[in-house]
């Protein structure tokens, strides 16, 4: 009789699965957006000093990304991040304390230099389908009432960053069930939106 308790105990903890972590903002329950918000502030994570920049209105198509360039706060698998217009992002506090990542990049992601955090990612191409566009972190700020993440982008990427093969299902299913459809580009309504500006050109 022990026996078989044992054995069956040994059988519910195989089956136990191992809690997937993808960020702090939608591991314990993902708040949603309010209907009236009109914006806050990003603070960096100096202690002082801080990088702070005002966003004047709500952002919009707010996902999260496994590529390895967005910045991620510790021990999160994925980046969480969200657009708004250039004309309503304004530097307002310590702005020489920013610097850009990777010039070369299309997007230029304006970090902190003493924590690191990244503040802003503006793109300085005219012609890239995103102009006019800033990247940015929603939970370094204090208010609630930002858009919730919608779907997961880049997913496939974060092997690039050493997750292992094996862990993808499992993380491909915890996206599901947070309702962050997995896509491993970006989702069909911006890839499209890309398409659009690309049949434009010619
Ligand atoms: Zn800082
Ligand atoms: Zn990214």
């Amino acid at each position: 009789m022990l026996i078989m308790i044992s054995k069956l105990l040994s059988l519910f903890k195989s089956k136990k699965t191992v809690k997937v972590l993808i960020h702090p903002a939608v591991d314990n329950g993902i708040f949603t957006e309010l209907p009236v918000f009109t914006g806050g502030t990003l603070t960096c994570h100096c202690k002082s000093k801080p990088v702070k920049v005002k966003l004047a209105s709500q952002t919009a198509h707010n996902h999260v990304c496994g590529c390895s360039k967005c910045w991620k706060p510790k021990e999160a698998l994925f980046s969480q991040v969200a657009v708004i217009s250039r004309d309503n992002l304004e530097v307002i506090a310590n702005e020489t304390k920013l610097k850009v990542v990777d010039s070369e990049a299309a997007i230029n992601r304006y970090a902190c230099k003493d924590c690191g955090v990244h503040m802003y990612g503006r793109i300085h191409n005219e012609a890239h389908p995103f102009f006019g566009l800033d990247f940015v972190h929603t939970e370094l700020s204090k208010q609630a009432g930002w858009a919730e993440p919608k779907f997961a982008a880049f997913v496939s990427s974060i092997i690039e960053s050493g997750t292992e093969i094996e862990s993808m299902p499992a993380i491909r299913e915890r996206l599901t069930t947070l309702g962050l459809e997995p896509y491993d580009c970006l989702s069909p309504d911006l890839m499209d939106a890309i398409a659009t500006h690309v049949a434009k050109k010619d």
